[in-house]
């Protein structure tokens, strides 16, 4: 088991450490302003996850795991030969999700369950990921990076285009360590 930090990193730690990692640092200290566009898209996954979990054999609900150093959410557990975490995306794919589900996947690995394939669900289509220990010790380390940045000191900010759609964009550059 990693050492404990005081902070104890989720899977969603992970996306946003991968999307920007002074975006994860931001959102600690602002939390997350929520946009039109993510207001319509929890609309459309509460419809989205009762026919997902038709067609795959899950219960319609998130499901939490304490496991310890680590917690956090994943949007339904589908139980086949072995248990496949599945998250459920409305928007467009972005490489970033793949390191939030591997994420999930260590957290259900962790809760003991044996763990080798994992989806997501883009909309009704879904992108399967085999899961191995390669993908779960990856995702170990994200997660304990992800806490080390939280705990941190602000990361520089990066000019990349996420920044032209970035909800910090306005206080970005002038961000310092210092809590709101
Ligand atoms: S504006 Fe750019 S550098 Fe700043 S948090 Fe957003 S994506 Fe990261």
């Amino acid at each position: 088991m990693p050492k404990p930090t005081s902070y104890r990193p989720t899977p969603w730690d992970v996306l946003e450490l991968e999307w920007c990692p002074r975006y994860l640092w931001l959102s600690k200290r602002h939390g997350v302003p929520t946009t039109p566009s993510m207001a319509k898209g929890r609309q459309e996954e509460q419809a989205l996850r009762k026919k997902l979990a038709a067609a795959l054999g899950a219960e319609p609900k998130p499901v939490y795991i304490d496991a310890g150093w680590t917690h956090g959410v994943v949007d339904m557990v589908a139980r086949r030969h072995s248990a496949v975490p599945v998250e459920i995306k409305t928007g467009v794919p972005r490489r970033e999700h793949k390191w939030q589900l591997y994420a999930e996947a260590y957290l259900v690995k962790a809760q003991g369950h044996s763990v080798s394939l994992g989806v997501i669900a883009y909309g009704e289509r879904l992108a399967r990921l085999q899961i191995t220990p390669a993908e779960l010790k990856v995702a170990e380390a994200l997660l304990i990076k992800a806490a080390e940045v939280v705990e941190g000191p602000p990361p520089p900010p990066r000019k990349t285009p996420k920044c032209a759609y970035c909800q910090y964009r306005p206080i970005c550059s002038g961000a310092t360590n210092r809590l709101p």
